[in-house]
């Protein structure tokens, strides 16, 4: 009689590979990128994944970062050193990595992507070479700042950071919340009424913030359910001076700079909450072809194999959906519906596997022994940031206006 299954003695790989691979359905340099970064990861994240989420060690996630140096350069363009990757080469970076770790690929996705990517596209060719250089090797960190006490689902219409320009530079009074990196990062992509007898959406403009600057403060770092080690901040700005040569794109247009992040950023997202799905998957794979009950293992029951068959037929169709999709953005086609339709259904997919994975392996699944109980509590933050399962809903449902009218 077998008894319960060591973690340890499962061969987990973090790799199960859908059929998206094997029909090449990516190229063979995109599957050999994926292959790359999966070998790096297994030797350099997975050592430090579960620490960093036990010991809530922000410290040590942060280095780990700054380790990561062949890739912090994916998506920055080639004329300050970068990779220029599109959208699609990050979704297969970010499903790799957060398969080992979510707090990591966070930190990496706040710094790498979503402070770069708006510089990348507005940013003039001074504020490229001063503020990406150093996010390329590793030395700086970045931070996206858009969400405030007042503003979370209802980002804009909420926005209270004000900025008043005053001669050559603008004075920044307000604050800013659940920032990624806030308390770590040495520059952020940040949004702030510039003119507020306008409505809001024609009275934002976006900067680009040093936090060495007088009178910027990190009030306090939250503690959370799951992503544990990655910083996370409520900012306080009083009396901050910012140049006028840091402000990224024109004044009043933030908004323009604001919304062209965003359907980026959730693709990106969908794959971390597919990578992290996938370990789930593997792990509970695993586990039901070893583990023994009533003399047989507990596979041959249909109760677990149709879950397992359930989580497969997800990974698979979301993976392929992905890929289109970030495809399609690469190729400069819009497509904010699809991309709400994709981020919502991946992270409603993650927090379905990830409990499921749990309840595949039992009370071992439950307890530390196993990472599924670290994928399960990382999951539920995909149904809340970067836009709620509920806004983006709200938003396919206005989408569908505007493409067919009532
Ligand atoms: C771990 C973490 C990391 C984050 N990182 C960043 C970051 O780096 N930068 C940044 O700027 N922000 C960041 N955020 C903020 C994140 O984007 C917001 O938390 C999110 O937009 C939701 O805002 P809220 O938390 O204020 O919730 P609220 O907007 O108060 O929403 C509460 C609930 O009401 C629902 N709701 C609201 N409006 C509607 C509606 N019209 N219809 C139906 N339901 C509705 C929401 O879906 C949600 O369920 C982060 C948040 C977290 C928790």
């Amino acid at each position: 009689m077998v008894g319960h299954v060591n973690f340890e003695d499962l061969d987990f790989e973090y790799g199960y590979s859908c059929m998206a691979d094997r029909l090449h359905y990516y190229s063979k340099e995109e599957n050999d990128f994926r292959m790359e970064v999966r070998k790096w990861c297994k030797d350099n994240i997975e050592p430090v994944a579960t620490k960093i989420d036990r010991e809530r060690n922000k410290v040590l996630a942060v280095e780990t970062l700054k380790k990561m140096k062949p890739y912090l350069n994916i998506v920055i363009p080639e004329e300050v050193g970068g990779l220029g990757k599109g959208v699609l080469y990050r979704t297969i970076f970010g499903e790799e990595l957060t398969a080992f770790s979510y707090a990591i690929a966070t930190i990496f996705g706040a710094s790498s992507c979503l402070f770069a990517a708006p510089i990348i596209e507005y940013g003039s060719s001074e504020q490229k070479k001063k503020y990406l250089s150093g996010i390329a090797d590793g030395t700086k960190i970045g931070a996206i700042g858009i969400t405030e006490p007042t503003g979370g689902s209802d980002a804009i219409g909420g926005m209270n950071l004000r900025a008043t320009k005053d001669g050559d530079h603008y004075v920044l009074n307000g604050e800013k919340c659940f920032i990624t990196n806030g308390s770590v990062a040495d520059y952020i992509t940040l949004y702030a009424v510039t003119n507020d007898q306008v409505k809001r959406r024609q009275g934002i403009s976006a900067f680009i913030f040093e936090t060495d600057t007088p009178g910027f403060e990190v009030v306090k770092d939250y503690t959370y359910m799951g992503r544990r080690g990655m910083p996370n901040s409520h900012l306080r700005f009083k009396n901050c001076k910012v140049p006028v040569e840091n402000l990224l794109y024109k004044e009043n247009e933030g908004i323009e700079v604001l919304l062209f992040g965003l359907d980026g950023e959730r693709t990106f997202t969908a794959s971390q909450y597919l990578g992290l799905a996938r370990s789930a998957f593997e792990v509970a794979y695993k586990y039901a072809h070893r583990r023994e009950q009533f003399r047989k293992t507990i596979y041959s029951f249909e109760g677990i194999s149709f879950k397992l068959s359930e989580m497969f037929m997800d990974l698979e169709l979301n993976r392929i959906a992905i890929a289109q999709i970030a495809k399609m953005l690469d190729e400069g086609h819009y497509c904010r519906a699809s991309v709400a339709a994709i981020k919502a259904r991946v992270s409603d997919m993650a927090v379905e596997i990830t409990k499921n994975a749990v309840q595949v392996i039992g009370g071992l699944g439950y307890s530390e022994e196993y990472p599924v109980e670290r994928f399960y509590r990382d999951a539920k933050i995909g149904q809340i940031s970067a836009g709620s399962a509920e806004i983006m809903r709200y938003l396919i449902s206005r989408e569908m206006i505007r493409m067919w009218g009532k």
